[in-house]
């Protein structure tokens, strides 16, 4: 089923997102917690890709599990060392493998690497994807801007252009403040990006994840989740807890104000998935 059917239905739709293991040593565990979330009935389920191309097969292997476990999988794909070989092998051996839903992105190269393909944005995976046809096309979104881009107005008029190419819903980087997204949305309608926004959510479950957060969201997160970090920071139950509480409030608010589909990261834990979704039983049904 195509995404955009998906998330266009009357009931709020949650999803998860899995990453794939790095190397076959780890395919078991990560199967087995996709097939715990997968449990769940998520609206779909999203599988990472290494920068690089370095998990390619693991991303299409396990959106194909997803697929067999009765979900419908959005498979991640990277551009930035892809070439137009590459691309189309890819791209036909998505489709032999029935997944008809695919996020168009860059990517960004590991350390010391040097891009040198043909696919420099998202937006030229975006049109090489449409131009292979039945495929629905997602692309990331950056409400709090992409780190590379001189200033929000730059980077929504790139995204327009992403979405030109053939993107046909957005799926956002993480944000701890909604009031973050209920703006963004304001700047994207005035700009006339009108495809559905999918808003990711990402429950902080330990201290350990804090430095990466600042990193993509740029140090600026909101006092009221700095002090819960402050407090349970240490503590990794209630760490968890208050983390969970925290990503539910935020999902609770984003659909009373007409979202109707939220993204969690749910980073192969399926622990932090059943939780949500737990909290969310009756809203999501
Ligand atoms: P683009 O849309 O190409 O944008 C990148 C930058 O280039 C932006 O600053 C944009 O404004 C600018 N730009 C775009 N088009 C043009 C143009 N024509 N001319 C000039 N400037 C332009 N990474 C992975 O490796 N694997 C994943 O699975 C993965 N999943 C992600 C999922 C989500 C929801 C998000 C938000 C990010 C994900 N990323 C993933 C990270 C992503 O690859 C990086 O953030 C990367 O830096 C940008 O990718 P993009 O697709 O947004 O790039």
């Amino acid at each position: 089923m195509k995404i955009t059917d998906i998330i266009s239905g009357r009931t709020p739709c949650l999803s998860f997102e899995v990453f794939p293991p790095k190397s076959s040593t780890a395919y078991e565990s990560v199967t087995s917690a996709t097939a715990e979330i997968a449990s769940l009935h998520p609206g779909y389920m999203s599988v990472t890709y290494g920068a690089g191309g370095t998990t390619d097969r693991y991303t299409a292997d396990l959106a194909e599990r997803i697929l067999e476990l009765g979900v419908t999988p959005l498979a991640h794909l990277s551009c930035i060392s892809a070439t137009e070989d590459s691309l189309s092998a890819t791209l036909s051996d998505l489709k032999a493998r029935g997944i008809e839903n695919i996020l168009a992105l860059r990517g960004d190269l590991p350390e010391g690497a040097v891009a040198n393909g043909p696919y420099k944005y998202a937006s030229d995976l975006a049109r090489r994807i449409s131009r292979e046809g039945g495929f629905c096309i997602g692309g990331a979104c950056y409400p709090e801007g992409h780190p590379e881009s001189p200033d929000g107005y730059r980077d929504i008029e790139m995204l327009k252009v992403k979405v030109d190419a053939g993107v046909s819903f957005l799926t956002t980087q993480m944000f701890f403040d909604n009031n973050i997204i209920y703006n963004f949305m304001y700047r994207l309608m005035r700009a006339g990006v009108t495809v559905p926004v999918v808003p990711g959510i990402m429950p902080v479950t330990n201290a350990k994840q804090i430095k990466r957060i600042v990193s993509i969201s740029g140090g600026a997160l909101p006092q009221k989740f700095i002090r819960l970090i402050d407090r349970y920071g240490d503590d990794p139950d209630s760490m968890r807890q208050a983390g969970i509480a925290y990503a539910t409030s935020q999902i609770i608010d984003l659909y009373a104000n007409g979202f109707n589909a939220v993204h969690v990261y749910s980073m192969n834990k399926p622990e932090v998935a059943r939780s949500i979704a737990e909290n969310l039983s009756s809203i999501i049904k």
